[in-house]
């Protein structure tokens, strides 16, 4: 029996590593579905991957990395991921290539049973699941798809022994995983079509590589620190456009937007194709300097009018037309919190309920991380914890005071068997968050995305200040849980 169990070893499952070992507590395991630890970055490697929040902000706050960046690639945050793996000796908890197909409480003991595809189960008095609301790829159900002779792969699941060289290629999806691989292989295939069913707004990222005197700077904790509070701070000022003051998101960061692509695309009817019908900021906004450069090269068809079906040879479009392919990449994103696919195994808590059925495609918890009748279960990066403007390491750091807190008592506290939020208590955090939202540019907006569900009802996002979350979260309060 171990005192925990952490499923999942990207981000949010090695900071919750070192903050239960901060503890004490060093009975437990981390469980990771692929061959090779790291989560998001180890499994999105498609050409050009590269985050889009600025690595001062998008690191472990008391883990400090030399950047060579501002906006550094796949590669680099892999390589901080197992910098910090290494560092803090987690390698060896780390049991790779266990897939969970299920977690079962047994009421009797409040205790945890997970059991994995290949037949191994652990017990655990907690169980934190770290899994992450970017994991479960979507493949849309386009008909015919299960036909198309040539390489299908998604851009979480790049096959880098396929050679792209010389083929015909289609991404399907205009959305942050395809505006950065788009540009990465226009130059190698031979021709390359974007199917794009809506435009998305985009702006400038303005990359550069770190000089070595600014790298020499950030050795010092204090300018460290200080240039990390000003990222944090001016991001945080645009949720007053996303929240509170939609005129100023669309003053600004929708003209800057609309700037980039008139300086970017002379075309007319190209500019019109590429030009967003829905309010600047509903779905995330995009960052790139070479994407519609990319869409101008002699080789690159920008086809705007849907996909209707697949066949053996390709794709057909709405106005059934045939495009001939050798191989189609699906750019299509992921289940995020907005459907019962959106979580990767059953999760079976108290008179058999199973999670994603009591969601119902809608999940709620609270502070993100406790839900009712799943005692001393906790999320990181839970519902309503995804942010459009800042960094999710900075989300799921503020939800360790909670998880780890409840979580240190359930362990440490013989008098502590089983914590549980209240129903009451999360139905109101819940309340709290869709009366937030409904005033938001994501209710508002007129689009569809992944942070809302086919009810158009939020799921997925933190809907204010990161600092008033961090409030909210980064504590254990006893009163708001049924403690046994
Ligand atoms: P996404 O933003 O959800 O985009 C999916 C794309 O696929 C959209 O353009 C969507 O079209 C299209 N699509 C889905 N189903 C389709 C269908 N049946 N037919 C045609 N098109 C279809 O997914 P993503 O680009 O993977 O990004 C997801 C999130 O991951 C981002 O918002 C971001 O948070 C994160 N991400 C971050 C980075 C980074 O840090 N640099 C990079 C990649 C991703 P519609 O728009 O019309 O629905």
């Amino acid at each position: 029996m171990y005192d925990a169990v952490i499923v999942g070893s990207g981000f949010s499952g090695l900071i919750s590593a070192i903050h239960l070992i901060r503890k004490n507590i060093t009975n437990f395991i981390i469980l990771e579905r692929e061959e090779i630890a790291g989560g998001t970055w180890q499994n999105n490697q498609y050409p050009g991957a590269r985050v889009d929040v600025l690595s001062k902000l998008y690191s472990i706050s008391f883990e400090p990395y030399d950047w060579s960046e501002l906006y550094p690639d796949q590669q680099e945050i892999l390589d901080y991921t197992n910098y910090v793996i290494d560092k803090h000796n987690l390698r060896d908890r780390i049991k790779t290539s266990n897939n969970v197909s299920s977690m079962v409480l047994d009421e009797s003991t409040n205790t945890w049973t997970i059991n994995t595809h290949g037949g191994d189960t652990y017990t655990t008095k907690v169980l934190i699941n770290a899994t992450g609301y970017l994991s479960q790829v979507n493949i849309p159900e386009i008909p015919g798809a299960e036909t198309f002779a040539g390489k299908s792969m998604h851009t979480a699941q790049w096959d880098h022994s396929y050679d792209l060289e010389g083929k015909r290629v289609a991404v399907i999806g205009t959305g942050a995983s395809a505006i950065q691989v788009i540009p990465s292989i226009a130059d190698k295939v031979d021709k390359l079509h974007v199917m794009q069913r809506s435009a998305n707004w985009v702006i400038p990222r303005k990359n550069k590589k770190l000089s070595n005197f600014h790298r020499k700077l950030q050795k010092f904790s204090l300018i460290r620190k200080l240039n990390r509070s000003f990222v944090y701070v001016y991001n945080e000022i645009r949720v007053i456009g996303f929240e509170y003051v939609p005129l100023l998101m669309r003053s600004t960061v929708r003209l800057g937007s609309l700037m980039h692509l008139y300086k970017q695309v002379s075309d007319k009817e190209l500019r019109k194709k590429l030009t967003p019908t829905y309010t600047i900021g509903c779905r995330r906004i995009l960052i790139s300097d070479d994407y519609y450069p990319a869409l101008q090269k002699d080789n690159v068809f920008l086809q705007a009018t849907g996909v209707k079906e697949i066949n053996r040879d390709g794709i057909v479009t709405s106005d059934d037309k045939l495009i001939e392919l050798d191989a189609i990449v699906y750019a299509t994103g992921f289940h995020a919190y907005a459907n019962d696919k959106c979580l990767p195994f059953d999760i079976i808590g108290r008179n058999g309920k199973n999670m994603s059925a009591a969601w119902n495609n809608f999940p709620q918890a609270y502070v993100g991380s406790s839900v009712p009748d799943f005692p001393n279960f906790f999320f990181v990066s839970g519902p309503h914890t995804a942010t459009a403007h800042t960094s999710a390491i900075f989300i799921s750091e503020s939800q360790m005071g909670y998880i780890i807190g409840a979580a240190s008592r359930i362990i440490q506290d013989d008098n502590c068997n089983s914590i549980e939020v209240k129903k009451e208590v999360c139905d109101k955090y819940n309340q709290d968050i869709q009366d937030a939202t409904k005033s938001s540019v994501w209710e508002k907006g007129n689009c569809t995305s992944w942070y809302k569900n086919e009810d158009g009802l939020n799921t997925a996002i933190y809907p204010g200040f990161t600092f008033i979350f961090r409030r909210r979260a980064n504590r254990f309060i006893a009163s708001e849980h049924i403690i046994t």
